[in-house]
């Protein structure tokens, strides 16, 4: 019998947090399989989930006397399976490193240094102060129109992706509390467009499958992903289906460590995906036509809205969409909707040949999307782009399965959306929507960017993305008539956003218990009402402009993470004060000692609050598939390091006692905000029941969603999240590795939201009867003698054809064509804002709905013949906060550099290793060059056009300082989601 180091640990009574006897040593010893440790202290053992990517890898923690002492991967782990990439590996020197901030500093207005004798209690003190007085004198109790709001915009709040969902959750409920709206995190200027575009197909965001999932695919193509160096672990799973015979694409602008591990490698000029993707719609429809057996049509007329017949003042013409309003840069969208044949029920061609239905007018739209026009947009040569096109089209068949991954390359783009739109289309023609080893696949950057956002991390979104109310709906009813949406009269549809009331109510009830009464709309009174838009573009516009005066920072770096760094450093500049709470020194924290600032001239008051690591802490994380785990502490903190839910808890007591005493505008929304959570580690499962909630009459957890009410006899802080905690237990913390399924779902590891569903619209896996298309792979089966399902939960458990499979679209069916997008219903190709060419395609050269950040300048080809693009590399993270602080990492990755084509190279007497400098319309950089066969002259503009890339993790604080990509990258926004448009821009290049 081979013993596995694991199955060694469980048999010495380590796994799960026991110790590590001698005696166990001895038995391994005698089995000769092993050489002795000496060890002479007894260590534990604990498990956590890596705080970096959206992967979610499980971890071993070893402890000693309360220190971390070893950091492995997890070899139970159904997704890791105890591998780590870089990353990973060198958690160690986060929980051990004597750069960790371990004491609280303050910085007075103008002075020199940090002050570090102050202490916490000093601190949280002199904070909350700062919050109440802040808040009450910029108070807005009503706005121009007379309208209650009860909000302020004098304080506003920048959060990382990092904290644990409870964490979140309860920033989010505070913030709330005290009537802050600017709120917003990372998300927002990451994959945002990614949610946009799929709620507009899918009608949810999140990625479809799941990173073991990968491992059913014949054919996974990555486009707007380095998923090597990102994601490095998914790329196991990629390789596991290469060696049953999967095809791997890669299609990026650069030559990459993925595009090495690649059967077809295309190069592509920077934000030109969707001209890419669209020919690649244009050649299956093509296909479609000469070699149907070769498709799904079944799924194609029954679960999208290929069939469905729109408007026929419906057009398109040079560039622009039916109901462009050249004055108001907007689109009327009336002649995007349906032909009905009665009030809500569409009417449909099965035939699929009316001129006006959606398959009709989708070939028409691509149709100018031919191979050679196409590569000359994008520089793909011809014969490679035609090799993807045949191999990805393949998976159309029924029976095989194509998945699409992609991360913030494709979403960072002024029409972000709409390359998302494109991925998604693309997968409906194929059928490779709800089936096993099939979906679209949007990575997260960040461990937890799902959990911090559905917590409410976001301006637009309360917890479990309930909108906010805005200023025109003054009381509950008003709300929930706006944001409810009516039952679809279309049959066979679930009618999704039907349950906010029952959901919104219980979410009352969690924030405010007893004060929550039928009698005062369930304490509706107490949110501050929205005046507009608060994203991240408007909130750096209202910091430059003085309207905000106080900025709470968690985890986040925006002097180096946001575009155009000049301008944000510039209203950081103008704060009254700023609270930083991380683990490293900023250059956020430091923005008043940057290079170039007198910090005598220089008014921001700042604290810095230490934070506690992810591994010193407890709490659950959903990675990017959706998966919750639960992560247990595994060191102290470093010195007087506390944990978020720590410091939000004492500030927050803080405030309620200071309103409590003085009083203030709106002070009931906060003195009377549940909020009861005791010490660690026993506070993050009072927060996780809270968000879970309780059938309030019998105190039991709630086991669904499914069981919330409207009356206020349920609580519940997040309706995605119920079902997570319940009466039996902790779901997030299963680690039950079985797989029943045969697909890779492990149902009983960890938890997915919502209702632990592994893959979604599932019902698209298998056919009217219940049967599956691919009956090797199945997802869901019906079982008819039984009458049930087996495999995942599926969507909707009625049933085969008795409800369509796209639960969340009022039609039931993805839609290939959808009216509710700001830039159009179909993806159109333009040239980004900054660009070196003309639009082939036609004469509106950009989007016509992108949004120019004020005060934003244009680079001219003329001036800046460079094209340029920003990315990752898999030793740091974002801005480089953690990793530039962490040796291992900075011995393989040390210095700021810019990757050039060894043709501009030669064109511009640049050499390898040389000092650079790099100037755009908004400023200039300098970094070392690496002249690489990475990046080529590509074709267009008769003398061709060449791309430099740049990583972006670089700033002025850290072991390793470097200058700041994004001092380059313009203010440039998505019409849609707001993302800024990090990923192509121009720029020239020379020596130093
Ligand atoms: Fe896994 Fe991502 Fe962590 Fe690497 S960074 S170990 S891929 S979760």
């Amino acid at each position: 019998m081979e013993v596995s180091r694991r199955d060694f640990l469980k048999l010495s009574g380590v796994a799960g947090g026991g110790f590590l006897s001698f005696g166990a040593l001895e038995n391994e010893t005698a089995l000769g399989r092993v050489n002795q440790i000496p060890l002479s202290k007894k260590i534990g053992e604990t498990t956590t989930i890596c705080p970096y990517c959206g992967v979610g890898c499980g971890a071993i923690m070893a402890v000693e006397d309360g220190k971390i002492v070893n950091i492995e991967g997890d070899p139970d782990h159904p997704i890791n399976e105890g591998t780590l990439c870089s990353k990973g590996a060198s958690l160690y020197q986060v929980a051990n490193n004597e750069r960790r901030v371990t004491s609280v500093k303050y910085r007075a207005p103008g002075v020199t240094d940090w002050d570090d004798t102050k202490g916490w209690d000093w601190a949280i003190e002199q904070i909350a102060r700062r919050i109440k007085d802040t808040r009450d004198a910029g108070w807005i109790e009503k706005d121009a129109e007379g309208r209650l709001v009860n909000r302020t915009e004098a304080v506003a709040s920048l959060g990382s992706v990092f904290p644990n969902s409870e964490e979140a959750y309860l920033m989010a409920k505070a913030q709330r509390a005290l009537g802050m709206v600017y709120i917003e995190n990372e998300a927002r200027i990451c994959v945002s467009t990614a949610v946009a575009g799929n709620e507009e197909t899918f009608g949810r965001g999140p990625m479809t499958n799941h990173w073991i999932d990968l491992g059913n695919s014949d054919c996974i193509m990555a486009i707007g992903g380095n998923v090597a160096e990102s994601f490095p672990i998914s790329c196991k799973w990629i390789t596991k289906a290469k060696d049953k015979g999967a095809k791997f694409i890669h299609v990026d602008p650069r030559f990459t460590r993925t595009s090495a591990k690649a059967d077809i490698y295309a190069r592509l000029r920077t934000g030109t995906d969707v001209a890419f993707v669209g020919g690649m719609i244009n050649y299956v429809l093509n296909d479609m036509d000469n070699n149907p057996g070769n498709y799904n049509m079944d799924y194609v007329r029954a679960y999208t809205n290929a069939s469905f017949k729109v408007n026929a003042g419906f057009g398109f013409s040079d560039g622009l969409f039916s109901g462009w309003s050249a004055e108001k840069k907007t689109y009327d969208k009336s002649s995007w909707q349906y032909q009905y044949i009665e009030d809500g029920i569409p009417e449909m061609d099965e035939s699929l040949q009316d001129p006006n239905c959606v398959f009709q007018l989708l070939k028409e739209h691509f149709s100018r999307y031919d191979v050679d026009t196409v590569c000359q947009i994008t520089g793909t040569p011809k014969d490679t782009y035609l090799e993807v096109c045949r191999t990805y089209a393949a998976t159309g068949a029924p029976g095989k399965a194509g998945a699409i991954i992609l991360s913030s390359g494709a979403c960072e783009h002024s029409h972000g959306t709409q390359n998302n739109r494109a991925y998604g289309i693309l997968q409906l023609l194929l059928g490779n929507i709800g089936i096993a080893g099939g979906g679209i696949n949007g990575i997260a950057g960040a461990s937890n960017g799902l959990g911090c956002s559905l917590q409410g991390r976001l301006f637009h979104w309360l917890p479990g993305t309930l909108p906010p109310p805005p200023a025109q709906y003054q009381i509950l009813q008003a709300y929930l008539n706006g944001v409810t949406a009516a039952k679809s009269k279309v049959p066979q549809t679930a009618s999704p956003w039907t349950d906010r009331p029952k959901q919104i109510v219980s979410l009352l009830k969690a924030w405010y218990g007893e004060h929550a009464t039928e009698d005062n709309e369930f304490g509706y009174h107490y949110l501050p009402k929205l005046g507009g838009s608060y994203s991240w573009m408007h909130l750096f516009d209202a910091m430059h402009a003085g309207t905000i005066k106080g900025l709470i920072c968690w985890g986040i770096n925006p002097a180096v993470s946001g575009p155009g760094s000049t301008y944000a450093r510039e209203a950081l500049d103008k704060l009254e004060w700023m609270v930083v709470i991380d683990l490293f020194e900023t250059e956020t924290a430091a923005i008043w000692n940057r290079p170039g600032a007198d910090p005598e001239q220089n008014n921001v008051e700042v604290f810095f609050l230490p934070a506690a690591s992810t591994l010193e802490k407890e709490g659950s994380v959903t990675s990017s598939a959706r998966w919750m785990q639960w992560r247990y502490k595994g060191g102290n903190p470093p010195g007087e390091a506390k944990e978020d839910l720590q410091i939000i808890n004492e500030l927050m007591l803080e405030m309620k006692q200071l309103y409590q005493d003085e009083g203030g505008p709106n002070a009931d929304a906060i003195t009377r905000l549940t909020w009861d959570y005791g010490e660690s580690p026993e506070a993050a499962h009072r927060v996780a029941r809270e968000i879970n909630g309780y059938d309030l009459p019998t105190g039991k957890l709630l086991s669904s969603s499914v069981n919330l009410k409207e009356d206020g006899t349920t609580s519940c802080g997040n309706w995605l999240f119920c079902g997570s905690y319940t009466e039996e237990g902790n779901m997030a913390a299963r680690r039950d590795p079985s797989d029943s399924t045969g697909v890779g779902l492990f149902p009983k590891w960890a938890w997915a939201w919502p209702l632990n569903r592994r893959i979604w619209y599932n019902r698209a896996s298998v056919d009217m009867s219940g049967n599956p298309w691919d009956t090797g792979r199945p997802v869901i089966q019906w079982d008819a003698v039984n009458s049930k399902w087996y495999g995942d939960a599926p969507d909707g458990g009625t049933p085969p054809g008795t409800i369509h499979p796209f639960i969340m679209n009022w039609e039931g069916r993805g839609r290939l064509f959808g009216a509710g997008r700001a830039d159009g219903p179909l993806p159109e190709h333009y040239e980004p804002y900054e660009s070196p060419t003309q639009n082939l395609l036609s004469s509106v050269q950009s989007s016509p709905t992108l949004v120019v950040g004020t005060g934003e300048v244009k680079g001219s080809a003329e001036e800046y013949p460079i094209l340029a693009t920003t990315f990752r590399v898999v030793e740091h993270l974002h801005s480089g906060s953690f990793t530039r602080n962490l040796p291992w990492l900075l011995e393989t990755m040390p210095d700021m550099f810019v990757e050039i084509g060894e043709d501009l190279a030669e064109e511009k007497c640049i050499d390898d290793g040389d000092e650079v400098t790099i100037r755009c319309a908004r400023g200039e950089i300098r970094a070392v060059a690496v002249v690489t066969k990475r990046l080529h002259l590509l074709p267009g503009n008769g003398g061709g056009i060449h791309q430099i890339a740049l990583p972006w993790h670089w700033g002025y604080k850290g072991l390793s300082t470097g200058d700041s990509a994004n001092t380059l990258t313009p203010r440039v926004y998505d019409a849609n989601s707001l993302i800024p448009e990090y990923r192509a821009f121009l720029c020239d290049i020379s020596k130093a």
